[in-house]
């Protein structure tokens, strides 16, 4: 099928002006062109409207939590409302807790050092290396990489009916970290399954909506996620915030994330000469030191843009492009898309191939050097999953970026395009 033959695009998302979408770059073989930037996933610039709230706020900003004046005591408010708005965006259970954090790697690593002693964790190999690798103090297990969203339901029950640690209700407490959308496929997974198996079984589950939240709405009441995880700058918020959300029971118990200023309640001498801590029972318990007032701002002013505009005029611009990039190179024997569920797949607006014969970097650079246009290439911080689609081992030189390697040599990492609010 040609790039003719598929429908008519969608209007582009008007609600959703982003800075610098009609940025111009030089070209290698000179001139100039309007920059195509189809790395949302990576992270997707800043809101027109973000870094407007921002502006407007930045004549304002003081320290929150910690003076009694007025700009403190505005930041303070704005600090708070900001955590109210998100948890709206989410649409959380009355009793959820929303820490801000700096990222979903920062989120996944706070949940990790929270969890309860003799904690099980089920993480599938599939997953970005946030979701994978922060558990390390925990026994974890480790699950292969299903072929369809069924065979991972039926993968999980598996791993929780077998697992020789008990778990909660008389035994041991379990956790299970899921992806919502992967980085590389952009496939959606069965959140609302898994979770259903895991809380079957006792077990917990967080949520990993890095990829997920820019582009669907996610309701933890509905889903029943026992906590969600994301990041402000794949969400059209600057670099910097991020957020967990779910259960207040696991976070109160854990010793503080840092500990310090602002997640204290009262500290005190001791007549032995140590120090007494009261650690706060709120969100403000993981988030010592001055918090990030212009990070959580932005963030909850994405929330609300988002909000405003609807998922739907977005999810429809980019399930158009996803279609063109797949016609249009379907014709291209050299190019095999990657999928763990096949093709067809529901996914977002991300997806990932390789051209044969065809080093990715070069590929990529060349992308970016001839025409403007710019992606993502390499292994996307998910080396299993990579081994898993690559059928081989990739290169491994650079853990997110692009290996080296001679032109014309097998193609061992991928290219990964992704849309957004600007394309
Ligand atoms: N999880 C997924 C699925 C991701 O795609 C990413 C980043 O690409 C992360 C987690 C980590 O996000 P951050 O780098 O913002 O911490």
């Amino acid at each position: 099928m040609s790039v003719s033959t598929v429908a008519a695009a969608p209007p582009v998302c008007a609600p959703l002006p982003v800075l610098g979408r009609d940025v111009t770059v030089p070209l290698v073989t000179g001139g100039e062109v309007t920059y195509a930037a189809l790395d949302y996933a990576a992270s997707a610039r800043a809101l027109q409207r973000v870094w407007d709230d921002v502006a407007a706020y930045a004549p304002y900003y003081g320290s929150v939590h910690r003076g009694a004046g007025y700009l403190s005591q505005l930041s303070t408010d704005l600090f708070e409302n900001a955590r109210r708005t998100v948890a709206e965006f989410l649409d959380c259970r009355e009793d959820d807790q929303v820490v801000f954090t700096r990222s979903t790697t920062d989120s996944l690593n706070l949940l990790a050092a929270a969890l309860p002693a003799d904690c099980r964790v089920f993480v599938f190999e599939t997953e970005h290396h946030a979701s994978l690798l922060p558990w390390r103090g925990a026994q974890v297990t480790y699950l292969d990489a299903p072929r369809s969203p069924r065979e991972a339901v039926e993968t999980l029950e598996r791993a929780l009916a077998d697992r020789t640690v008990p778990i909660e209700g008389g035994h041991g407490p379990a956790l299970v970290c899921v992806t919502g959308a992967s980085n590389v496929t952009g496939e959606l997974w069965p959140v609302r399954e898994l979770t259903a198996a895991a809380h079957a079984h006792g077990a917990r589950i967080v949520l990993d909506a890095a990829q997920l939240a820019p582009h669907h709405q996610v309701s933890v009441a509905d889903l029943d996620v026992d906590w969600v995880a994301f990041s402000g700058h794949k969400l059209y918020a600057p670099f910097g915030s991020g957020v967990l959300a779910g259960r207040a029971d696991w976070l109160r118990a854990a010793e503080p994330y840092l500990a310090g200023g602002g997640a204290s309640r009262k500290v005190s001498r001791r007549q032995d000469g140590g120090v007494d801590v009261e650690w706060h029972d709120s969100a403000a318990r993981h988030e010592a030191g001055s918090p990030n007032v212009i990070g959580a701002y932005a963030l909850a002013s994405a929330c609300k843009a988002l909000t405003e505009a609807g998922f739907d005029t977005l999810v429809a611009r980019e399930q158009y492009l996803v279609r063109v990039v797949r016609d249009s190179l379907a014709d291209v024997p050299e190019v095999r898309f990657l999928s763990l569920f096949g093709d067809e797949a529901p996914r977002v607006g991300v997806l990932s191939f390789v051209v044969e014969g065809w080093n990715s970097s070069h590929f990529a650079a060349a992308l970016s050097a001839e025409y403007g246009i710019g992606v993502r290439d390499g292994l996307f911080c998910a080396h299993p999953l990579l081994r898993t689609l690559l059928g081989s081992d990739p290169q491994t030189q650079g853990e997110c970026g692009s290996p080296e390697a001679a032109p014309g040599e097998k193609s061992l990492n991928a290219i990964r395009v992704s849309f957004g609010a600007g394309t």
